[in-house]
């Protein structure tokens, strides 16, 4: 199943040459999840080929410009184009009233059903479960009602041993009950026990999207042993007062948190306008956690 994440914009606050505010979208099995949508990520999307008709799902992680000036312009765009399917739309509660605002004045009605679901930034809430995952918000630390989210494969049935059920000569349709895990009696009464004739499915991947926060572990058990845990690394440590003050997180901070939460691969984002070039955020993320990679707006990151 595919599951990877392209990145669409990582800047934080305003957008500056060669860098776009927040956005991601992320493409499981097909579908596209699209997180946050800062200014410009409409023209991104164009760039890098990620196309509206296949999204269904938008989440916004809170109400600070930089993470969703770009939403009304795309739900515009959807509706211009002829789009007819619902579109999901989850976060902070007073999203909706902004969206209504703007509608309600250009005296238009979506074309599309819009349905919204408020997030709650003070507990973890499961707000999306389908065939392919599980979504649930993560209660971040920000100056704003903040939450991230968490995408989760859903497990999948057991892997059969072909040769071995060949061997046995066991029915075609038992092999339904042996992926979820029965037992097999064959017909002189036989018993063969289920791992003998399958083996576990990979354990379900899972991506973290940590966006604005003050360091905090609260959200630490939540996010424990995730594939992949991007994270917002606005400033560089010598700035630790500054990301205090702010609500933000510095790159060597993101590093401790992937260390501590046994991440296995890291992505920092949301860099100040300040970095013109990022390699010495990537370094100091490195120092404490190797496996950290740069959100590069145009880059896809497999999750696995
Ligand atoms: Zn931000
Ligand atoms: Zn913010």
């Amino acid at each position: 199943m595919k599951f990877e994440v392209t990145i669409l914009g990582s800047s934080s606050a305003t957008p500056i040459f060669n860098r776009n505010p927040t956005s991601q979208a992320l493409n499981i099995n097909e579908r596209l999840y699209l997180i946050d949508c800062g200014e410009g990520t409409q023209q991104q999307m164009l760039r890098f080929d990620v196309k509206a008709s296949r999204i269904d799902h938008i989440f916004i992680s809170h109400l600070h410009g930089d993470h969703y000036l770009g939403l009304v312009g795309l739900l515009s765009s959807m509706h211009l184009n002829g789009r007819k399917k619902a579109l999901y739309l989850f976060g902070p509660p007073h999203l909706k009233e902004i969206i209504d605002l703007q509608l309600k004045y250009s005296e238009t009605t979506l074309q599309f059903p819009l349905e919204f679901t408020p997030t709650d930034a003070q507990k973890a809430e499961v707000i999306v479960s389908n065939n392919d995952i599980t979504v649930e918000t993560i209660p971040l630390d920000h100056r704003i009602a903040c939450t991230g989210f968490l995408f989760r494969e859903k497990k999948r049935l057991r892997k059969l041993k072909k040769e071995k059920l060949e061997e046995l000569k066991i029915p075609v349709e038992y092999y339904t009950a042996l992926k979820k895990g029965n037992d097999y009696t064959s017909a002189s009464g036989v018993i063969y026990k289920n791992d003998t004739l399958t083996i576990d499915s990979d354990e379900p991947k899972v991506y973290a999207y940590c966006s604005d926060t003050l360091y905090n572990e609260q959200y630490f058990k939540q996010i424990d042993k995730v594939t992949l845990l991007y994270h917002e690394a606005t400033f560089l440590n010598d700035m630790l007062d500054r990301a205090k003050e702010t609500h933000h997180t510095t790159a060597l901070q993101a590093g401790e948190i992937a260390l501590k939460t046994h991440a296995r691969k890291l992505l920092i984002g949301h860099f100040s306008a300040r970095y013109k070039t990022l390699n010495e955020l990537l370094d100091e993320a490195r120092s404490v956690f190797p496996a950290t990679e740069l959100a590069i707006e145009g880059k896809t990151f497999v999750i696995d």
